[in-house]
């Protein structure tokens, strides 16, 4: 069965000039820029874990190549290649030209080469690997944050943990909303990353949660991270959609969000907000790194805030 989707699939690859040899033999030949460091990232998707059952293919293959662009995103480097491993309970050519319908139109953005992979039977899992590059000795880290620094987050969060808790009305391919868009189609933010290299001092893209994922900052940094639990940024859709403490509790621990998170020293202001205009991208001031250790979310009034564990939790997909 493999051969002929193997088929398919290298039919519709396009090759980047610093590929020279694509899909098609045992090993692909890559042609790394010279004085760059190779940048490399994996993540896998399982069916019923990180996608819900009867998600669209096409979906499905943005999802898995935008969570390891974000990945890359958030060391600041330039994606250039990637492999594809597919484990398919049957040879549907229909399902894998869906697949490949989202997966190459994010390729294709971020000018990203398919240049192999591996194609068995099993139950539905997508494994994909990113290769980018950075100049040496300048790629972002979780460690590196500064007491003082200012911490920022790109675009909106909680959307796709809101589509989540929402499954059981809105079913995955049916009505596309705003946050159903979101959790099936991620943006990964490839371009602020690399803008972010010689600005920010830390960075992390935020997949498993903000509370959780800023906890690793402030763990490989050696700080503390405050949050302003009321300055999380919330796209519309959210705001009316949810009370207050269960749009804060999808906000600060929903997951899936693929939304970047970075320090910056104070002077840096002025040049935050002027990369935020130039992308085009919202970015949100939500704290402040401070010595000590684990995070603290915070209200308004200086009250400790901690997420309504399973308040809006109607439907878990594990991960
Ligand atoms: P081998 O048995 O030598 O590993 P395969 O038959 O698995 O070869 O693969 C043949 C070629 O097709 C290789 O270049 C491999 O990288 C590529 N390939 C297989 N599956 C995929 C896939 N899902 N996506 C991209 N390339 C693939
Ligand atoms: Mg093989």
């Amino acid at each position: 069965m493999e051969f002929d989707l193997i088929h398919r699939i290298h039919q519709r690859a396009r090759n980047r000039d610093d590929v020279v040899l694509g899909i098609g033999d045992d090993a692909a030949l890559l042609q790394p820029p010279a004085g760059r460091q190779l940048v490399v990232a994996m993540d896998t998707l399982n069916a019923g874990v990180h996608f819900p059952v009867g998600t669209m293919a096409a979906d499905i293959g943005w999802k898995a190549l935008a969570v390891n662009l974000s990945d890359l995103a958030a060391m600041g480097a330039e994606p250039a290649w990637c492999t594809l491993s597919l484990s398919l309970p049957d040879a549907d050519p229909a399902w894998v030209d869906g697949f490949l319908d989202g997966f190459l139109d994010l390729a294709d953005r971020h000018r990203v080469s398919l240049v192999g992979g591996d194609t068995t039977r099993g139950p539905l899992s997508v494994c994909v690997t990113v290769h980018g590059f950075i100049e040496p000795g300048s790629a972002l880290r979780r460690a590196g944050a500064m007491a003082g620094d200012d911490v920022w987050v790109t675009g909106t969060l909680g959307d796709a943990a809101a589509a989540l808790s929402r499954l059981h009305e809105v079913p995955p391919g049916a009505g596309h909303d705003e946050m159903a868009r979101r959790l099936d189609r991620p943006t990964p933010r490839v371009g602020c990353g690399r803008a972010l290299v010689g600005l920010a001092h830390a960075a992390i893209d935020i997949s498993d949660g903000l509370l959780a994922d800023v906890g690793h900052v402030a763990r490989a940094s050696g700080v503390s991270i405050r949050l302003e639990v009321d300055a999380l940024p919330a796209s519309d859709a959210l705001g009316e959609a949810f009370a207050a403490d269960t749009r804060r509790t999808l906000q600060a621990s929903g997951g899936d969000d693929y939304e970047l998170c970075f320090t910056t020293p104070v002077d840096a202001r002025h040049r935050v907000a002027a990369l935020s205009e130039t992308l085009g991208l919202r970015i949100t001031r939500i704290g402040t790194v401070e010595a000590g250790e684990g995070v603290h979310a915070t209200l308004a009034d200086g009250r400790a805030w901690q997420p309504a564990r399973n308040g809006y939790a109607h439907f878990e997909v594990g991960r």
